[in-house]
């Protein structure tokens, strides 16, 4: 039986063997310490010269940070260790020599040029907790949608129009590497020799998703979106990871009732699962601990009061900015949702309010703590005439949108949807400083490496 770290309560008084790696050497003569990690947690190992072979205190004078051991040795409590369990080393073999020039030291480091080793940063304890605690997220998020009747339905990456509107878009050019594109098999269209896109990155899944409940009621899409985001702030990336849901014969108010139960669901299993995480991140749990039902709830124009109170100058007919949502949300200790913005800063598909139809029945979820937006969805239109209205005021060439007004020809029936940004989720939950953590591999204006 292989032996993990986490596991260690259970293994306390045994000989164990654990393969990974040495995130810090220190030692004091006769005795060295090593730190270890094996993808599961974090321990200590003690090496004394006194109690092993001349051969293995050879070996663990030898090894330096980062490289690849397996360590064998007595399991103890140790509740003076930050790690709480303890090895005395009996044996210890190097299995890769890490070279003496790792390139993250203990000193303090720029975000830039750890963002640059964002390979090697990732191993660090912070971000092994950040991952870990990602992973949590959405594996709750996809328990929950099946314990509440949703199917996955893939969308697709490669789309042929925008959903949000046309701004942030990034095209994408077929532009293989065919030596010869006089070929008769290659379709004339393609425009190889020419800069036209052949399809856009999608930024959301949504209308997909739309197709996808006359087929399966309740449905969700996981997936990375694109969205080529002009400002830098620290809550945009340029890829990020969407969840969409949408459900047939869900209206306005139920909708929010979903997006509660989700949310709250997701809070429930990560405290439950991830304590060590949190620790990790020195995350105090408490703030997410105390969010219950039900979220406080304001319209767009009552938050525009609220934030007015609250020092804003924000303009009537005014879409909230990062500030303002940040204001907001260091004075709600809850999840607030925002309902009913007006129709002129929201997309062509969402259904209006019938008794003020200049307010659609959307609603964004915001998080506290001053984390602001998490979820964005709404009520749709299902009504043909009125979508088809809609499109021509928002300028559309619905021609293009044939084949979703054909969702409102046949079978169409009132249905709602939302959209919830996985890193805005995590950032929030692991309060970090700035979205840029809260993926493996952050995208933005300024980088797309490594
Ligand atoms: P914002 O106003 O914050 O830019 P949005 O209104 O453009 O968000 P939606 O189109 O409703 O967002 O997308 C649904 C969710 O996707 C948002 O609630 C947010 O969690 C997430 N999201 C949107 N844009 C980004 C981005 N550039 N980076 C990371 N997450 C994003
Ligand atoms: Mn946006």
């Amino acid at each position: 039986m292989s032996f993990l770290i986490k596991d260690a309560r259970n293994f306390v008084g045994q000989e164990v063997e654990i393969h990974g790696w040495v995130f810090n050497k220190r030692s004091s003569g006769s005795v060295i310490f090593l730190q270890l990690r094996d993808g599961s947690g974090f321990i200590q190992a003690v090496v004394s010269k006194n109690e092993v072979s001349p051969e293995v205190f050879a070996t663990a004078q030898e090894t330096r940070d980062e490289s690849t051991v397996v360590v064998a040795g007595h399991l103890k409590e140790e509740p003076r260790s930050p790690f709480s369990f303890e090895i005395q080393t009996r044996n210890l073999k190097i299995v890769s020599l890490a070279q003496t020039d790792f390139p993250i030291s203990a000193k303090e480091h720029g975000v830039d040029f750890l963002l640059g080793q964002r390979h090697l940063w990732l191993r660090f304890p912070r971000q092994w907790a950040i991952l870990r605690i990602r992973d949590q997220i959405a594996s709750s998020i996809n328990q929950f949608l099946h314990r509440e009747g949703y199917t996955r339905l893939d969308s697709p990456i490669l789309t042929p129009s925008a959903c949000e509107g046309t701004t942030t878009l990034f095209p994408v050019p077929y532009l293989p590497a065919w030596p010869d594109v006089t070929d008769q098999s290659v379709p004339s269209w393609l425009n190889l020799d020419q800069a036209k896109p052949y399809a856009y990155l999608s930024q959301s899944g949504q209308l997909y998703l739309e197709a996808g409940i006359a087929s399966l009621g309740k449905v969700y899409d996981f997936g990375p979106t694109f969205r080529a985001e002009k400002s830098k702030t620290k809550r945009h990336l340029t890829e990020f990871w969407m969840m969409d849901a949408e459900a047939a014969f869900l209206e306005y108010e139920g909708l929010l009732d979903f997006e509660e139960k989700m949310v709250l669901a997701v809070i429930q299993d990560v405290l439950a699962a991830c304590p060590a995480e949190f620790k990790t991140l020195e995350r105090d749990p408490a703030p997410l601990a105390q969010i219950k039902s039900p979220f406080p709830k304001l319209t767009y124009e009552e938050t525009l009061k609220k934030l007015r109170e609250l020092g804003s100058d924000i303009k009537d007919g005014e879409d909230l900015g990062n500030d303002d949502e940040t204001r907001l949300m260091n004075y709600f200790h809850q999840p607030l949702f925002v309902m009913k913005f007006p129709a002129t800063f929201k997309a062509f598909y969402f259904k209006r309010d019938e008794q003020r139809p200049e307010l659609t029945l959307s609603s964004d979820l915001l998080a506290p703590e001053g984390y602001g937006e998490i979820i964005g969805g709404g009520q749709r239109e299902d009504d043909y005439d009125t979508l088809l209205k809609r499109m021509k005021e928002a300028g559309l060439n619905t021609q293009d949108y044939e084949w979703y007004l054909d969702l409102r020809r046949y079978g169409a029936s009132p249905h709602s949807g939302f959209g919830l940004g996985l890193e805005r989720m995590v950032a929030w939950i692991c309060k970090l400083e700035h979205i840029r953590e809260a993926i493996p591999f952050p995208r933005t204006i300024y980088r797309f490496t490594p």
